[in-house]
């Protein structure tokens, strides 16, 4: 069970309040979409989720739970990043191997965790590479892959797609859609793109200015919109 639970969760930075309350439940290999514009706060309720800011106010369970002050690497989730994030001095191989060798996996098993995940991502050909040989699509791949091996509670990514160009990001967004379906996983998946939101998500919250002004399937929100603001987001006449 990854179910993830999020109650009134505030942030300030410098005195500026940047996420003003946010109450979320993502259920059990549920893929969630948080979509806004840019600035809405999208990517810091996913840092806060991960660990990786700290919360002023609220809290995040994960099941049964309370990971609010848990540090980034017990909370058991992963983050796939626009940017990749990838040490340009490893391998693949070590690229993916890195997490599980810190958290004292045994060689066999990340052996056997890493093939997994370049099988699934088909990245079996690049394995020896250093990340420089490689396209930004299968940059991409691999930063998927480090997450896939730590077999993660629930994946978290923040605009995996938008370093890629047109046709790759098509591709990439079904290869996620395809990992939903076979890993059985919990996702949260950050996008400002209605299109990426409509298609890949089981739920979708609409952000704005640090508060989400409506949750629900792609269906509802296209049929009943709560207000203008989700309504003129999501492209419908008003
Ligand atoms: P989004 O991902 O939706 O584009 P962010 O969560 O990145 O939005 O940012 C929300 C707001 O918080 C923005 O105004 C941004 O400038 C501000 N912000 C984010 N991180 C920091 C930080 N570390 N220090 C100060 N302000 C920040
Ligand atoms: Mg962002």
């Amino acid at each position: 069970m990854s179910r993830l639970e999020i109650r009134k969760l505030r942030k300030s930075f410098e005195g500026t309040d940047v996420i003003k309350g946010i109450d979320l439940v993502v259920e059990d290999r549920e893929f969630c979409v948080f979509l806004g514009p840019s600035g809405c706060g999208k990517s810091t309720t996913l840092r806060l989720i991960a660990g990786l800011e700290e919360a002023d106010e609220g809290q995040i369970l994960l099941d049964k739970d309370d990971i609010t002050d848990r540090a980034v690497d017990k909370r058991d989730l992963a983050m796939v990043f626009q940017s990749y994030a990838l040490y340009p001095h490893m391998t693949v191989r070590e690229n993916m191997s890195f997490a599980l060798k810190l958290a004292g996996a045994k060689p066999l098993a990340i052996d056997e965790k890493v093939a997994k995940a370049a099988k699934i991502l088909a990245l079996e050909p690049y394995l020896d590479r250093k990340p420089s040989a490689l396209s930004g699509g299968q940059r991409q791949r691999v930063a998927i892959g480090r997450a896939i091996t730590r077999e993660p509670r629930v994946f978290l990514f923040d605009e995996p797609l938008s370093n890629l160009d047109a046709a790759l990001r098509a591709q990439t967004r079904l290869e996620i859609a395809r990992l939903h379906q076979e890993l059985n996983a919990t996702m949260i998946y950050v996008t400002h793109d209605q299109v990426e939101a409509m298609t890949l998500a089981d739920k979708i919250a609409i952000f704005s200015e640090g508060r989400i002004e409506q949750i629900g399937s792609p269906l509802e929100l296209y049929r009943r919109p709560v207000n203008k603001f989700v309504a003129g987001f999501l492209g419908m006449p008003q």
